[in-house]
C-alpha cells in the first residue's frame, strides 16, 4: 500500500488555476501537475495556492491554456524544477504567456527572466514517452483538447495517478480522441468542465453551422466567428476549408500565430496533410487594408476572442453587428460576464452602446467531454480504481458527475469532490 497526500492548490470547485501537488509517503519532494491561473469579474489574475519551489522536483503541464501553465513561471523565482511537457504546450504557452504579462503585468510577480529559466528547464516530451525524476515517473498521451495537450499518468512511488487535465473524448478536425493508455490506475483526477451537460453530436452541429453559414453568404452577408484562438480558430479553418472551399476564408487575431504553431508541430495532428491544405487556403489577415477588405465584403471572418472581450474580433463586431444581412456566430463557452453573453442575451452590447441586428447564433463546439465521456474514463479504469479526484469544475457539474460515476465504479471506490487549499490522502 503507497499512501500519497495531494494538496489542492486550486481548481477545487472552480473550473481554472489547476493546481494539484503530489507527494508519496516518506518521499522527500513532490510532484506538481498544473499550475495556472483564472481570472475575476474584472478580470484581475487569480493564482493557485502557494508551494515551496524546492519541495517541487518536477511539474507536468498538462496543455498551454493559461489556467493550466499561468503560474508555472513562479517555481523559478527562487527555484528550478524540471517542466515536462509537449514541444507545443511550450510553444503555445510561451505565447499565452507573453500576452498575459503584457496585459495584466502589474499583477504578476515574474517576469521575462523566470520565463526564460522555465523555457530552460523544460524536458519536452513525445507521447508514450516515460521520464523519471526522485521517487516519481510520467508520461503522457493524447487528451484531445488543444495540440499537444496531455493525459498525465504519473506514478508516485508506487501509486498510480492519472490526470486528465483537460480533455476530449471525440475526435475533432485537427486532433483524434482522447487516448487512454491500458494500465492499472489506483486515482483518478478528473476534470469536469461539462460535468453537468451532454454535447449534442459534433456532426450535427457542424452541420448546422455549415447551414446557417450558407444562408447568410447567400443573402450576399458577412459572417464573423469570434473563436478562441487555440484550438477552436484552427478548428474553424479546417471545418470551413472542407464546407466552403470555393470562399475565402479570413482569420484574424492571436489564431494566427498559433496556427504557425500548429504547422510547425505537424506531428501532433490528427490529419497534417489536410491541415496544411487548409491553413493554405486561408487568408491571414496581415493588417489595416486586409481587415477592412475582410469585412466589406460577403465571407467568413474566423477571428479572436471567442467571448468579444477585446482582439480584432470587437473590431468587426462594430462593423458588421447594424446590417441584418450579416451573422455573428459564436462557438466559445461564454461567460456570464462576457460581452459574447451579453449579446446572445439581449441582442446588444450596452458598454459599448452596440445594438446587434445582425443574426446572432451559438454552436457547442467545446473542446471539453461531456458528462458521457467524462464518465466512460471512470469505466475504462474501473477494474483498478480506488480513488477518484473530481476538479476543474463548478458545483453543479461536479456533483452530477459524481453520481454518475458512482452508478459505474460502484461503491468500492472513494469519490472526492475537495475544495482550494484541502489536502487528501489517498490509499492504493
Ligand atoms: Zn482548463
Ligand atoms: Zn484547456
Amino acid at each position: 500500500m503507497v499512501r500519497v497526500f495531494v494538496d489542492v492548490l486550486g481548481g477545487g470547485g472552480e473550473v481554472g488555476r489547476a493546481g494539484f501537488f503530489v507527494r508519496c509517503e516518506g518521499c522527500g519532494r513532490g510532484f506538481l501537475l498544473d499550475y495556472g491561473v483564472n481570472f475575476d469579474e474584472e478580470g484581475r489574475p487569480r493564482f493557485p495556492g502557494h508551494v515551496r519551489p524546492i519541495d517541487v522536483a518536477a511539474v507536468a503541464v498538462s496543455h498551454a491554456h493559461l489556467d493550466h501553465i499561468g503560474a508555472v513561471p513562479f517555481l523559478y523565482v527562487s527555484a528550478a524544477p524540471l517542466a515536462v511537457m509537449t514541444r507545443p504546450t511550450l510553444e503555445i504557452g510561451e505565447l499565452l504567456i507573453r500576452d498575459f504579462m503584457k496585459l495584466s503585468g502589474y499583477y504578476i510577480d515574474y517576469e521575462e527572466s523566470e520565463l526564460y529559466s522555465m523555457k530552460e528547464h523544460s524536458l519536452l516530451v513525445d507521447y508514450g514517452e516515460e521520464v523519471s525524476v526522485d521517487e516519481y515517473s510520467v508520461m503522457m498521451t493524447s487528451a484531445g483538447h488543444i495540440l499537444g495537450s496531455g493525459l498525465t499518468y504519473l506514478d508516485a512511488g508506487g501509486h498510480s495517478i492519472l490526470y486528465t487535465g483537460d480533455v476530449n473524448t471525440i475526435q475533432t478536425w485537427t486532433l483524434g480522441r482522447a487516448e487512454l493508455w491500458p494500465r492499472s490506475v489506483d486515482t483518478l483526477i478528473i476534470e469536469s468542465t461539462y460535468g453537468s451537460s451532454l454535447h449534442p453530436p459534433r456532426h450535427l452541429t457542424e452541420k448546422k453551422l455549415a447551414e446557417a453559414i450558407e444562408e447568410v453568404l447567400d443573402g450576399g452577408g458577412t459572417v464573423l466567428i469570434p473563436a478562441f484562438s487555440v484550438g477552436r480558430s484552427q478548428e474553424l479553418i479546417s471545418l470551413l476549408a472542407a464546407e466552403f472551399p470555393a470562399e475565402t476564408v479570413f482569420l484574424d487575431g492571436m489564431g494566427r500565430a498559433v496556427t504557425d504553431i500548429y504547422l510547425a508541430n505537424k506531428r501532433f495532428l490528427r490529419d497534417p496533410g489536410f491541415f496544411e491544405k487548409a491553413v493554405s487556403v486561408t487568408r491571414f489577415v496581415r493588417g489595416w487594408e486586409d481587415r477592412r477588405r475582410a469585412w466589406r465584403r460577403p465571407g467568413i471572418i474566423v477571428s479572436s476572442a471567442g467571448m468579444l472581450k477585446g482582439g480584432p474580433a470587437l473590431y468587426y463586431l462594430k462593423k458588421l453587428a447594424g446590417n441584418p444581412r450579416n451573422a455573428v456566430f459564436l462557438v466559445s463557452y461564454q461567460s456570464v460576464d462576457s460581452p459574447g453573453h451579453e449579446i446572445l442575451e439581449k441582442g446588444v452590447v450596452e458598454s459599448l452602446g452596440l445594438e446587434v441586428k445582425a443574426r446572432l447564433q451559438w454552436f457547442d463546439l467545446s473542446s471539453h467531454a461531456g458528462r458521457d465521456g467524462l464518465v466512460n474514463i471512470a469505466r475504462h479504469y474501473r477494474a483498478s480504481l480506488k480513488n477518484i479526484v473530481i476538479i476543474h469544475g463548478e458545483d453543479d457539474a461536479r456533483t452530477r458527475l459524481a453520481e454518475e460515476i458512482r452508478s459505474v465504479v460502484g461503491d468500492d471506490v472513494n469519490i472526492y469532490l475537495p475544495m482550494n487549499e484541502e489536502r487528501l490522502i489517498l490509499e492504493n
